[in-house]
């Protein structure tokens, strides 16, 4: 038997990947447990937006700090890790948002006008309000990302689920899983929806709140674009107010999602088993009215639970007992490198950054 890791990660979901990762570009290693296949949770499907814009200048900086660092590991894992074409987003919060990206210094995002957004976004019907292109944004290659880290971490991947994990007493973590028990220095738990659970046995209750998504995928009519952007459609005009989408790799597909989610009870429970197909319908229909350069036809469903923070819906935070730290949070694909460097650090007694701790309640609108 080999020598037993320093860290504990759990879940390889986009989080336990780039934490564990970050742990190995330091020449930590880290075991990751994970109950099912590596991305298959929230993590899970093609394309998630990567976006500077939030409302929350902090939150604006991580996410600047992290784009490089998605650039650096597209380098070192030999694939392309977002796309080149930008972030289009639409509706009156444009110019609130530009004036936070401008302040927050060096990320190239501008106004776009009618004529330029076509270009952009050519799948999308005539559009006049404020517009406007977050250049350095981009579809996230999910698959890739999730692939090419769990390749890279090799059989420091293990199937295995985590029943429960606590402090030792003498300094170090225990891990009960189902195939054994160990003791690691520290823990990283990355566990998704699983995360408040875990959390609870060591006396910490995470305020996330659990609830249900849809996503839809529709075919591009006609030749794939050669240039698409990702969307973010706050503007109305098409009768929803809160609708991201994002193109597939190769562009002839293109996943669209309302942001607005159904609520479920403790145990994940729906209070209206309805809604969610509700939420179907009206994706459908906004697809009908907004984009014409699909066929409103869909031909892939994403349902998934989303775990979201109270203060805001790009929240996330960092909780820590006796040297395990939990994760929580929405929309973190984009930040998942970013986040698994201050995970690194926090494993290997750095101390966690302050943004991140709950208090600080990063994302929350300044
Ligand atoms: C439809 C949809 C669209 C989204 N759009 C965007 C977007 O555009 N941009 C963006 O940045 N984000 C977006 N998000 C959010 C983003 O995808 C998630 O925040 C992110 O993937 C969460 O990753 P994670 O690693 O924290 O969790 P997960 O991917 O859920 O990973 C947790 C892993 O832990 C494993 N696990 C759980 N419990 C245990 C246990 N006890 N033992 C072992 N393993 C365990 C699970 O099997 C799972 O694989 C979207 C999410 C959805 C669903």
């Amino acid at each position: 038997m080999g020598r037993v890791p320093e860290v504990a990660v759990v879940g390889a979901g986009i989080v336990g990947l780039c934490t564990a990762y970050a742990l190995a570009e330091r020449g930590t290693r880290a075991r990751v447990y994970e109950s099912g296949v590596p991305g298959h949770g929230q993590s899970s499907g093609q394309s998630r937006i990567f976006r500077h814009a939030h409302d929350d200048a902090r939150l604006v900086e991580f996410t600047r700090q992290g784009r490089a660092i998605w650039e650096e590991w597209a380098d070192r894992l030999g694939t392309e890790l977002i796309s080149p074409d930008g972030v289009v987003a639409l509706g009156d919060p444009v110019p609130g948002r530009l004036r936070i990206l401008r302040e927050a210094g060096g990320i190239p995002a501008r106004t776009v006008d009618s004529a330029e957004l076509h270009t952009h976004m050519p799948l999308l019907a005539d559009y006049s309000g404020p517009a406007m292109l977050d250049e350095n944004g981009g579809a996230i290659r999910t698959r890739a990302a999730i692939e090419r880290l769990t390749d890279a971490l090799g059989d420091a991947v293990v199937t295995d689920e985590v029943i429960s994990l606590h402090p030792t007493g003498h300094g170090t973590v225990e891990v009960l899983s189902a195939a054994g028990r160990q003791e690691y220095a520290t823990a990283v738990v990355c566990a998704g929806l699983s995360s408040a659970r875990l959390a609870r046995n060591v006396g910490l209750s995470l305020p996330v709140r659990p609830a249900a998504h849809v996503r839809l995928t529709f075919r591009v009519r006609g030749a794939p674009p050669e240039r698409v952007a990702c969307l973010q459609d706050s503007s109305g005009d098409f009768g929803e107010v809160g609708v991201y989408a994002a193109p597939y790799p190769g562009n002839s597909r293109y996943a669209v999602g309302l942001s607005e989610t159904v609520e479920v009870r403790e145990d994940g429970s729906f209070a209206d088993p309805d809604a969610l197909v509700a939420l179907n319908d009206r994706a459908r229909a906004y697809v009908s009215r907004a984009l014409p350069g699909l066929d409103p036809e869909p031909v892939e469903y994403l349902h998934c639970w989303v775990t979201r923070l109270p203060w805001s819906e790009d929240g996330m935070a960092v909780w820590e007992a006796e040297k395990i730290f939990f994760t929580a949070g929405h929309n973190l694909f984009k930040q998942a490198p970013r986040l698994g460097r201050a995970l690194a650090g926090a494993a290997m007694s750095e101390g966690l950054e302050e943004n991140l701790r709950p208090s600080a309640a990063l994302g929350r609108p300044s």
